[in-house]
């Protein structure tokens, strides 16, 4: 007996459906992205059969899973905190406040 995959995936999904039993095979998991010291954020979602309903999708980071918005929101963090660091000469003289 075969397993009907889980239809449609999402197009970031490379998960190798039918390999699985039940629940397992019904999430999608997208390329995984080394963040750091082992850490991998994923994209993942679930999709229960029958009625359609969707879990996610989800960006799970380590254990901890984000929304969207809320994985976008640290890429923008990170980027900020990546330029700001980037700079390393002191500010212009005119923009510094005076000394006494
Ligand atoms: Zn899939």
């Amino acid at each position: 007996m075969t397993t009907c995959p889980p239809d449609p995936c999402p197009p970031w999904c490379v998960t190798p459906h039918g390999e699985l039993a039940g629940e397992d095979d019904r999430v999608h998991v997208g390329e995984p992205v080394v963040i750091a010291d082992g850490v991998l954020a994923r994209p993942c979602m679930s999709v229960e059969p029958g009625t359609g309903t969707t879990d996610g999708p989800y960006v799970l980071i380590g254990s901890t899973e984000c929304t969207p918005a809320e994985a976008e929101a640290l890429g923008r963090a990170l980027i900020a905190m990546a330029r700001a660091g980037a700079v390393t000469r002191p500010a212009a003289p005119g923009r510094r406040s005076p000394g006494p």
